[in-house]
């Protein structure tokens, strides 16, 4: 195997499908998912950009596949924000379902000829000899010569191999649900919402006729893991999750022979509406590094050194964009500390 990339959410799909579709043999281990009931599932909110990048890895499909519901802006502080900044065009984007996105893109990375071992959790990791081995937790080693972790927020590799880490935000929680039975009033006079509060945000995608998503954000320990007051008089159905998304980056997120990518390298809480772009973009990226390395374009040493660059500088300006944007909204779990170690 040429490349093998662990995780298969979209940045481990994209970066496996841009090295299969350079020729390279590629191979995606990714562990089993536990499947949401229909309808339980809480759904994610993607910008129309993300269409250009499924375009690039042939996986246009994988949007209409999973989205569940369309917006054309936001409101926000008692205003709303069209996602075209030309008022003469309509650009609209879709809150999807994370899981059949996931099973469209490994679907279209199968077809672009990658190897998918989707039963496989990940267990260990050593490098020797210039090869990356893996070991399964089954005990199956596998042997590569360049390793993508594209592992989310579990974030393999680096915690796995230390890789240094530096924190941008204080301990951030998300917590998240879908309301059910939403009443035809609610869909009239609510759209889809970022309800900033000093202490974090309410976040809601509609998706008429009867159900509405729910994301808040808070610092871990101050938040209580309830709905929106918004959504208080409905039914929710399934568990309330909850995730760590404090704003964290390894630095560097490269060594010889391995490269992370998407929520594995970096994570930025989901206020910044922007990790399912990312993750597709620096899986592109990733794979694209690998590709120029076995095809010798420029040294091993060099590739890494410009994806490193890249990703932490569009980290750096994604972090910088929404602290700014926090502010201006009057978020204030950011200030007055800089996290930055
Ligand atoms: C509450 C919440 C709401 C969000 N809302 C939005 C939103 O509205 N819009 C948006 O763009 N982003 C949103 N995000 C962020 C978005 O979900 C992530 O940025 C994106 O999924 C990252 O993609 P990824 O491919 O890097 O990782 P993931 O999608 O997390 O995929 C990682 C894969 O790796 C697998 N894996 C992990 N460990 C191992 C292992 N040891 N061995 C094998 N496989 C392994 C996992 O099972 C998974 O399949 C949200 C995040 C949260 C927590």
């Amino acid at each position: 195997m040429d490349v093998i990339i662990i995780g298969g959410g979209p940045c481990g799909a994209a970066a496996a499908i841009t090295a299969a579709n350079a020729g390279m043999q590629a191979a995606v281990i990714t562990k089993k998912a536990t499947l949401m009931a229909p309808g339980t599932e809480p759904l994610e909110s993607v910008h129309p950009g993300i269409s250009t990048l499924l375009k690039a890895i042939n996986a246009e499909g994988a949007l209409a596949h999973a989205a569940r519901a369309t917006y054309t802006g936001i409101y926000t502080a008692g205003s709303f924000m069209p996602l075209s900044t030309n008022p003469a065009e309509t650009w609209e984007g879709s809150h999807i379902s994370p899981q059949a996105f996931s099973e469209s893109l490994m679907a279209c990375a199968a077809k672009a000829g990658v190897t998918i071992i989707d039963n496989g959790k990940v267990a260990g990791v050593a490098q020797h000899g210039g090869l990356n081995s893996i070991t399964l937790s089954t005990g199956v080693v596998l042997q590569c010569r360049h390793l993508v972790d594209a592992s989310g927020r579990a974030r393999f590799l680096g915690r796995k191999l230390n890789f240094r880490e530096y924190y941008y935000s204080p301990p951030l929680t998300t917590w998240s649900g879908v309301a059910e039975n939403v009443s035809p009033g609610f869909f009239e006079t609510m759209g889809t919402s970022l309800i900033p509060n000093p202490a974090g945000w309410s976040w809601l995608a509609p998706e008429p006729p009867t159900r509405c998503t729910w994301t808040r954000l808070a610092a871990t320990k101050q938040g209580r893991l309830e709905p929106p007051t918004e959504l208080a008089a409905f039914k929710h159905s399934g568990k309330i999750r909850s995730a760590n998304v404090r704003w964290r980056l390894f630095n560097p997120v490269v060594r010889e022979g391995l490269l992370l990518a998407g929520d594995a390298g970096g994570i930025i809480d989901p206020g910044a509406g922007q990790g399912i772009l990312n993750a597709l973009y620096s899986g592109i990226m990733a794979g694209k590094t690998v590709v120029n390395i076995v095809q010798g374009v420029s040294t091993e040493r060099h590739c890494l050194s410009d994806y490193n660059n890249w990703f932490i500088n569009s980290y750096e300006q994604r972090a910088a964009r929404l602290r700014e944007r926090y502010e201006e909204l009057g978020i204030l779990f950011l200030s007055p500390i800089n996290y930055h170690q």
